[in-house]
């Protein structure tokens, strides 16, 4: 795969570059999308990024992000409806595909994951009418189920799915390959979800062993994923848009030189996706 068709969420290299280093990183690579985090185009600005961002020709892949739906109480929901409404301007403003939810995990205190899940249900249909008149359609990204208590309690493409037959247009899927590998539901899931719904595609890889929950994901190609594999399901399926390279690597890769991860995405990107 060519440069052109990969994206740079900005989480890759996020301890040593800002938003503009990666905005200009990317363009210097050949690099044809980013996907940023909210808090480094708050520090970028987010006129100033968009400006950027048009003017080096990226596609901007997702913004990261919105949903952390449940909450213990009315007023704590309250305001998360009101930060995914801000977070959903955000991605309009800078053109994004789509906004990318990590939508929560359990409330304080809370052992009630059933309840957890009705609240992002009706969190996300708080927002959508929003999310729907700004056009920015929103992502349910499945994570993993190792964070079902504390940053996502959708963990399966079937449950993403099944949230958006109940939740209609204007929402999809994220699917990143580090969170759903394993499911052996997956291909189903993919065919399922289609073109209209896939509307991200992550990679980076699982290593094994893997020394910590969140910030130890591998470069493609370094661990057990078949990442080829899932990327022909995912295009079978219809999706066309850019391959968005996300990895939290805190021992590794965020200790490198940032222009030699990208010359690294952009080899494996070639060999491994
Ligand atoms: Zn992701």
């Amino acid at each position: 795969m060519e440069p052109a068709r990969l994206s740079l969420n900005t989480a890759t290299v996020r301890q040593r570059w800002t938003l503009r280093q990666c905005i200009e990183g990317c363009a210097r690579h050949g690099i044809g999308g980013i996907a940023p985090w909210r808090d480094m185009l708050a520090a970028c600005g987010v006129e100033e990024a968009a400006r950027l961002i048009v003017g080096h020709g990226l596609t901007v892949t997702g913004l990261c992000r919105g949903g952390m739906f449940p909450a213990a109480t009315a007023e704590g929901r309250r305001q998360a409806i009101d930060d995914n409404r801000r977070a959903i301007d955000e991605a309009a403003a800078i053109g994004a595909q789509c906004l990318v939810l990590v939508v929560g995990g359990l409330p304080e205190g809370s052992k009630d994951i059933a309840g957890a899940r009705a609240q992002v249900r009706d969190g996300i249909a708080a927002v959508l009418d929003h999310a729907r008149a700004a056009k920015v359609p929103l992502a349910i990204e499945p994570l993993h189920p190792m964070y079902a208590g504390d940053r996502s309690c959708v963990n399966t493409v079937a449950q993403a799915n099944a949230l958006c037959d109940e939740l209609g247009a204007g929402v999809g899927i994220a699917l990143d390959v580090y969170h759903v590998w394993w499911d052996p539901d997956l291909p189903a899931g993919i065919a399922r979800a289609g073109r209209e719904r896939l509307l991200a595609f992550h990679v980076c890889d699982w290593l094994v062993p893997t020394r910590d929950l969140l910030l130890d994901r591998g470069m493609m190609g370094d661990g057990v994923i078949d990442i080829a594999a899932i990327r022909a399901q995912v295009e079978a399926a219809g999706y066309d848009g850019l391959v968005e390279v996300e990895i939290f690597s805190r021992d590794h890769w965020w200790q490198e030189d940032p222009d030699g991860v990208l010359r690294t995405m952009i080899d494996r990107a070639r060999t491994c996706v």
